[in-house]
């Protein structure tokens, strides 16, 4: 049995009195029952985050982290310095990454690496892009990116991953995919993963991501192979976001 998780991406927004918000919303008692819930703020909310969130169902993802773990990268963060924020989860690969900061397979496996060496659960994400989907490559350009990754992993690696399925023409578009759009994708990705072992595949949890909202949540998560959803826009609001951990 896989635990639903939902995880919400702030991306560049936010606040640290919405940190405290999340917290208050989200404390010990009224919390939704039986799903993994996870904020993922910009850096510097992680420290009024760790400390909001304390006793309560929230726990903490990062929405990047550098390949090395110190060094002369100026404006960059690490692994380990999460780490010391109480940090559980951090993405990689988001298609914002891919596109507007030019992350390469290689420098998204990169990153996946070093978040496994210091035991941060990596939530990697992959997507095709409209063009893509339109001339029929989904299956093709979403195998691709998990392929680059997975196939480069131990057993024991692969066992820490979280695939997120975020089609770009969904993100932050209001257009979401249809429940059996999404269905097949995450099916496929479980196809591929049950390639190198049954088990695996069925405990991988797989998250879909884009445009995900209080309406469509509950049919999207109700799909056999979709364990939970990444978040944007509807998890800066929280009764939106509270209501889709209900429906998970
Ligand atoms: P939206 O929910 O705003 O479409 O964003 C999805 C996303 O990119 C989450 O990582």
């Amino acid at each position: 049995m896989r635990t639903p998780l939902i995880a919400g991406n702030w991306k560049m927004n936010g606040s640290v009195a919405l940190i405290n918000e999340f917290g208050q919303a989200f404390s010990a008692g009224v919390s939704p029952m039986n799903v993994e819930v996870v904020i993922i703020p910009p850096f510097p909310y992680l420290d009024a985050a760790r400390h909001a969130f304390e006793g309560t169902a929230l726990s903490l993802g990062a929405q990047s982290l550098n390949p090395i773990h110190s060094g002369a990268h100026t404006g960059e963060v690490s692994g380990r310095m999460l780490k010391e924020f109480a940090v559980s989860y951090v993405l990689v690969g988001h298609s914002e990454r891919r596109q507007l900061y030019k992350e390469s397979d290689e420098q998204v496996f990169a990153r996946l690496l070093a978040a496994l060496s210091v035991e941060l659960k990596p939530i990697f994400c992959v997507g095709e892009s409209l063009e893509e989907r339109d001339a029929g490559r989904t299956m093709d350009v979403v195998l691709r990116q998990v392929g680059y990754v997975m196939s480069r992993l131990e057993p024991d690696q692969r066992k820490q991953v979280v695939i997120a399925y975020e089609p770009v023409w969904a993100i932050g578009t209001g257009r979401t995919a249809t429940p059996e759009q999404a269905q097949d994708v995450m099916a496929g990705i479980r196809a591929y993963q049950a390639g190198f072992d049954k088990g695996l595949a069925e405990q991988l949890r797989l998250l879909y991501g884009g445009s995900m909202n209080a309406s469509n949540a509950a049919e999207l998560l109700a799909q056999p192979d979709i364990d939970g959803g990444l978040v944007g826009g509807a998890s800066l609001k929280i009764d939106d976001f509270f209501a889709i951990c209900q429906s998970a």
